[in-house]
């Protein structure tokens, strides 16, 4: 191993399974001090690769132990960091950690891990790529079973294979468009620049089609963005809260109370949803009002299903809430309870097939929550296809496509070889193959300690 100025040849050690009181914790260490660690730790003899031996755990001289734990060692090269590991699986509790960290770090041998740290070193001893370990903390981050099924797909390699699969295409292409370069149109076969040109417009279609899908990542990954939209007090708080199954936002009598955005993370159908409530549409009565406006408008132009709540004893359907019933967009009309008969306001757009509900009978809400959970099933349910799942791969997607579209019009044999380069750069980078300094910190940023 490297001298000690390298940061990745020191030994770390984490927590790796969960804070807090547990029937068995998990300390994780890794780099060229692993067995000497567990040495001093009175480990002896050292188990067997990948055997688990029970062993008590010693601080140096002490006669006591400090635990009993299962021991196991995955020596170099084959582990999860590319390094020698060691686990100790010991009693989950505070003051067992609280011992056995002391007694780590008292051995000189080790530190604690920054936050990724793990997962860092084995991108760096090409254990994995960029993609796959994203896939592995949002794995982690999984609250629910879609974004577990979309994070394990991209932990095993779907994306990076995608990417490496073009980024090898181009690299063929790339021998063409210096072929052109270096020779004659005559010395080169007949066809071949129609050929690569062919070969390129196909590879730039396929990458259009591939992110058509990247809102469905992100929206798997993140939440399906869905905004409650309405004018003052025509029940979005209580239906909020009705949904969310607990008090979220304020419910109150007074027109105009939530004034700024109030969001809550909802599991439909096994689909991670972000609801969120706004200020109520109106024409506002001060700046602060206005203000909560414009983000309730700004919410429904970046919201992927539009909730329009009506109130069923308005008789009219208030202008500014009429612009809103458009596009992707369910209405509800709130307060069935206080209806004598059917509903019926003036200015529903045709077509429109309302949800009638109560907030506060609860009437109509599970058929609200069906037709929801049916919406974003329909949106996000889809092949097995690997979609992108962040704004980082979008935006590198995004200019290796704009590189590609610019081949053809390239002037002359050096500028389409240059685009072509432009164009395996910004894939490289979503698999962490080129420039790495720069994105490995926002790679890693988002990690904790232990991974
Ligand atoms: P928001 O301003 O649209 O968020 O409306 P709120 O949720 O704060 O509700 C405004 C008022 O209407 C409160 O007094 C609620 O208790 C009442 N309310 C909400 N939903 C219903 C309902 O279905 N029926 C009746 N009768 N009152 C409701």
């Amino acid at each position: 191993m490297g001298p000690a100025t390298n940061t990745f040849a020191d030994t770390i050690y984490a927590l790796s399974s969960g804070a807090g009181l547990a029937g068995v914790s998990v300390v994780r260490v890794s780099g060229p001090h692993a067995d000497g660690l567990l040495t001093a730790l009175g480990v002896s003899p050292l188990p067997e690769a990948r055997y688990a031996a029970l062993h008590k755990l010693r601080a140096d001289g002490d006669i006591t132990p400090i635990d009993q734990a299962l021991v196991l060692r995955f020596p170099a090269p084959g582990s999860f960091t590319g390094e020698n590991v060691a686990e100790l699986h010991v009693h989950g509790g505070r003051a067992v950690l609280a011992a056995l960290f002391d007694a780590i770090v008292a051995t000189g041998l080790a530190r604690q891990a920054e936050p990724g740290e793990f997962t860092r070193r084995a991108f760096e001893n090409g254990k994995l790529d960029l993609t796959a370990a994203e896939g592995l903390a949002d794995l982690v981050a999984a609250q629910t079973d879609a974004q577990r099924r979309l994070a394990l797909r991209q932990y095993d390699g779907a994306l990076a294979d995608l990417y490496e699969g073009w980024r090898a295409r181009l690299i063929d292409l790339m021998g063409y468009a210096e072929a052109e370069i270096d020779f004659s149109d005559e010395e080169l076969p007949d066809g071949l620049k129609a050929a690569t040109e062919a070969k390129i417009t196909a590879l730039n279609a396929e990458i259009t089609q591939h992110m058509v899908g990247a809102d469905q990542g992100e929206h798997i990954r993140s939440g399906f963005p869905i905004v409650i939209l309405g004018a003052p007090n025509v029940g979005k708080s209580s239906i909020l809260n009705h949904l969310a199954k607990r008090d979220a936002a304020i419910v109150s009598e007074t027109a105009g109370t939530t004034r700024d955005v109030i969001e809550v993370q909802l599991n439909l159908g096994g689909f991670a949803v972000t609801l969120s409530d706004t200020a109520g549409i109106r024409e506002a009565a001060d700046a602060i009002e206005a203000e909560g406006v414009r983000r309730a408008e700004q919410r429904a132009e970046d919201a992927a299903l539009r909730l329009v709540v009506l109130d069923a004893t308005d008789a009219t359907l208030p202008a500014k809430v009429r612009t809103l019933i458009a596009g992707d967009c369910l209405v509800v009309v709130n307060k069935a309870d206080l209806l004598n008969g059917r509903y019926a306001a003036t200015g529903l757009p045709d077509g429109i097939d309302p949800i009638l509900v109560s907030a506060e009978t609860g009437a109509g809400l599970e058929e609200l929550l069906s037709r929801l959970t049916g919406y974003v099933r329909d949106r996000l349910e889809s092949s097995e296809a690997p979609v992108p799942t962040r704004q980082r791969h979008r935006e590198a997607l995004v200019q290796a496509n704009a590189a590609l579209a610019n081949v053809a019009n390239a002037a002359y044999p050096e500028l389409a070889a240059e685009d072509v380069r432009v164009a395996l750069r910004a894939l490289g980078r979503i698999t962490g193959r080129v420039d790495i300094d720069e994105i490995l910190d926002t790679v890693f940023r988002d990690f904790c300690i232990g991974k």
